[in-house]
């Protein structure tokens, strides 16, 4: 009987517990049996009551609970080799052959670095006689099938992270709200959002709320954005508009690279153009709560596939991440997805903002 464990790692996001739910009744429902590993790779290191056994009724509700129930956590010795080699101890004490991992490129990355090492791993623990040969025998490959979870859309390769969907509609809801306040006394609104280095989050609310001005790391603004900015605010305004709502990423900068703070955005629409302006950092409430109906689905979808995977896997299997692409559920390689993601950002730092935006999927946006 086959043992999958199942993890969430890096930060959360909604719709993790659907990939918890769906990898275990899936892993039941094929003949084997489930592991949850809980608090990250701190659970792989520490093992003992960190990795429990889950049956059908454990993950009964999780489909709609925020956040992740197994917890996630960031673990500094599971990057060192020796906290490798007592989380390779602890799969195979609890007879773990295969990990689905629903996290960041940080996260799977870790993952597949686990896997590279697991042959040399299973030798070091046979020659310090932490485990004899009979036990480390049937456990010759480690299989690894990643899902990405991120409210940050961040990552190549795959349309949508788990999350990023659940994550925007809290984001247009609380623009939405802050509109009304914002027109009944004709203010302006500098409204920062998550993202990390991904602008995906700041750009698609800014379409889904009809924001007067953008600012996201992948597209920078002109050299005379400033200008720009209030022409286009002050051209609104005489149109009849009563509010202005400017959405931030939390990792806009301009052409130079120098960050952008919600502040010099608030300064400038206060002293050219004499708007009352305010600031409004979303914060959290862009991370935790219930998922939306597409992350509920995605997740549960990804989850059947990512067991799938497993089973499909032979050893020459390069490490698969579950996708979605066009509307298809998919795998492609973990590997692939994380250097493309790279790309990015590399793109990014060496100012080629155009290259950027088309890795993104985003030469859309002018
Ligand atoms: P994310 O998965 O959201 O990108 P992090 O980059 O913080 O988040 O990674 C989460 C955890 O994954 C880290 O705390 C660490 O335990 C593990 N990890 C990340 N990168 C590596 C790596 N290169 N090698 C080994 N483990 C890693």
């Amino acid at each position: 009987k086959r043992r999958i464990g199942v993890m969430t790692s890096g930060g959360d996001a909604p719709g993790m517990n659907g990939c918890v739910r769906a990898v275990v009744r899936m892993s039941i429902a094929r003949g084997c049996e489930a592991y949850g590993i809980y608090e990250g790779y701190e659970g792989l290191v520490q093992g003992g009551k960190l990795i429990k056994q889950m049956k059908w009724s454990d993950v009964r509700g999780w489909l709609s609970e925020g956040g992740t129930l197994i917890g996630t956590a960031r673990c500094a010795a599971f990057r060192e080799r020796p906290g490798r080699l007592q989380a390779a101890k602890n799969l195979i004490v609890h007879g773990i052959d295969a990990l689905v991992i629903c996290g960041g490129d940080g996260s799977l990355t870790g993952a597949d670095i686990l896997r590279d090492e697991w042959q040399g791993l299973l030798k070091e623990l046979v020659s310090n006689k932490e485990l004899n040969q009979d036990q480390v025998e049937p456990f010759k490959h480690l299989n690894i099938v990643g899902m990405v979870g991120s409210i940050d859309n961040d990552m190549s390769l795959t349309d949508a992270t788990i999350g990023c969907y659940s994550s925007l509609s809290r984001i247009c809801e609380m623009v939405d709200v802050i509109d009304s306040t914002a027109s009944s006394h004709q203010r302006a609104f500098v409204i920062e959002v998550m993202g990390r280095h991904c602008g995906w989050l700041a750009l698609m609310a800014g379409v889904s709320t009809g924001a007067d001005f953008v600012f996201m790391p992948e597209k920078p603004p002109s050299e005379n954005w400033e200008a720009q900015m209030c022409s286009l605010v002050s051209k609104h305004r005489k149109l009849g508009k009563r509010k202005t709502i400017v959405i931030i990423a939390e990792g806009a900068q301009d052409r130079s690279l120098n960050k952008i703070p919600p502040t010099k955005v608030k300064d400038l629409l206060s002293n050219e153009l004499g708007l009352d302006t305010r600031i409004t950092t979303l914060g959290h409430v862009q991370r935790g709560g219930s998922p939306c109906a597409y992350d509920r689905q995605l997740s549960t979808l990804q989850g059947v596939e990512a067991v799938q995977a497993v089973l499909d896997a032979t050893p020459e299997t390069p490490t698969p991440v579950i996708s979605v692409i066009e509307n298809k559920i998919v795998r492609k390689g973990l590997i692939e997805a994380v250097k493309a993601t790279h790309e990015v950002t590399n793109a990014i730092k060496a100012k080629n903002f155009d290259r950027a935006m088309l890795l993104r999927d985003a030469e859309f946006v002018e």
